[in-house]
C-alpha cells in the first residue's frame, strides 16, 4: 500500500468511526482484516465520498484482467453484501490468476442496513440505458447520485486517470462485473430494460452461468421472465455502453440472510461467482446497437 493511501486509509477510518456502527464494523472492519492478512496481494482503497460517507473497496491481485464485484446498490440486501465480503475473502486466499479484482460491498453507505432508496432515487435504476432509466420518470437524471457516478468514473477511461493514479494501475479496463442483490436464487444478464431483449451475447452469457451455477439452487435467465423490466440497470449500462460482461446475482430467498443461510448459500455461489470471474471473457465484448426502446415491453414503472 503506497504511503498515501494508507494514509487515507487512517483518516477515513477514524471518520468513519464516527458514523453508523453496522457499516463501520460490517463493511470495513472485515475488508481491513482481509487487507491485513494479505498485505501483499491487496490494498484498500476509496471509491470516493457518497452523500455522506466514504465508499469503501478492495482491490485483489494485480493480474491483467480487471473484474468489478459490486454489491448494495440496495442498502437493505444485506444478505448481498455480507457475500460480497466472503468472497472477497475467498479471492484473496486462494487467488484466480491473472486477475485483479475490485470488490466493493457498500456502494451506498447511507442506505446500508437499513433501505433501498438514497434520496428518494433507486440506485440500480440511477444509469443510462436504451429506454432511460426509471428515475428519467421520477424526473432525477442517470447518474444523480455521487455513488453511481463515482463507479461510471471508475469504469470510464475518460473519467478514470485519477484512480489509475492512486491505485498505480496504468489502465483501469473492467471487462467483467457482477452486481449482487437479494433475493431469489437467480442469475442474469443483460438486458433488463425490456421484454425478451437478447444480446449478441446471450448464448455466450447463458452457458457460462449455467456452467458456474450448476450445483446448487440458482436459475439463470433474463430478469423480467423472473420478475419485471428495470430501466437504468447497472449491468444493462455496463454491457450497453462499454462491452462490459455485467451479470446481476439475486441472492438466497431472504434480503436479511442469517448466518446459517450465508453459509448454506456459499456452498454454491461462492463457487459459481469465482467461476464465472475466472472463466469470463478476457476481453470486453463490441458495445452494439441495443434493441430499440418499446414501451409496450416495459412493466409498469418497472417495479
Ligand atoms: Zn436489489
Amino acid at each position: 500500500m503506497s504511503k498515501f493511501n494508507y494514509l487515507m486509509v487512517l483518516l477515513l477510518s477514524f471518520s468513519v468511526s464516527a458514523l453508523g456502527q453496522d457499516y463501520y464494523s460490517d463493511i470495513w472492519l472485515p475488508l481491513s482484516k482481509i487487507y491485513e492478512q494479505h498485505t501483499e496481494s491487496t490494498e484498500l482503497f476509496v471509491l470516493g465520498q457518497s452523500d455522506e460517507d466514504p465508499i469503501w473497496g478492495i482491490r485483489i491481485g494485480t493480474g491483467d484482467i480487471h473484474q468489478l464485484v459490486v454489491s448494495g446498490h440496495h442498502g437493505n440486501e444485506i444478505g448481498s453484501i455480507a457475500q460480497s465480503i466472503r468472497l472477497a475473502r475467498s479471492l484473496a486466499e486462494d487467488p484466480l490468476e491473472n486477475r485483479t479484482i475490485f470488490v466493493i460491498p457498500s456502494l451506498i453507505p447511507e442506505t446500508f442496513g437499513s433501505k433501498r432508496h438514497l434520496n428518494s432515487v433507486d440506485p440500480n435504476r440511477n444509469y443510462p440505458g436504451p429506454c432511460g432509466s426509471n428515475d428519467t420518470v421520477y424526473s432525477s437524471e442517470a447518474f444523480s447520485l455521487r455513488a453511481t457516478a463515482l463507479l461510471r468514473d471508475f469504469i470510464d477511461p475518460d473519467f478514470n486517470h485519477e484512480y489509475e493514479k492512486r491505485l498505480g494501475i496504468p489502465e483501469i479496463n473492467i471487462v467483467a462485473a457482477l452486481s449482487l442483490h437479494n433475493k431469489g436464487n437467480t442469475v442474469h444478464y443483460p438486458y433488463s430494460f425490456q421484454e425478451n431483449a437478447l444480446t449478441p451475447d446471450a448464448t455466450l452469457f447463458k452457458e457460462l452461468l449455467n456452467e458456474a451455477f450448476e450445483e446448487g439452487p440458482y436459475e439463470v435467465g433474463l430478469f423480467p421472465t423472473y420478475y419485471y423490466t428495470m430501466q437504468g440497470s447497472f449491468i444493462d449500462w455496463a454491457y450497453w455502453a462499454y462491452g462490459i460482461w455485467a451479470v446481476l446475482i439475486e441472492m438466497g430467498t431472504e434480503k436479511d440472510m442469517s448466518e446459517g443461510e450465508l453459509d448454506s448459500d456459499a456452498k454454491y455461489s461462492i463457487p459459481a461467482m469465482r467461476y464465472f470471474l475466472k472463466n469470463a471473457p478476457e476481453h470486453r465484448t463490441t458495445p452494439r446497437q441495443a434493441p430499440a426502446c418499446d414501451l409496450n415491453k416495459m412493466s409498469p414503472l418497472g417495479g
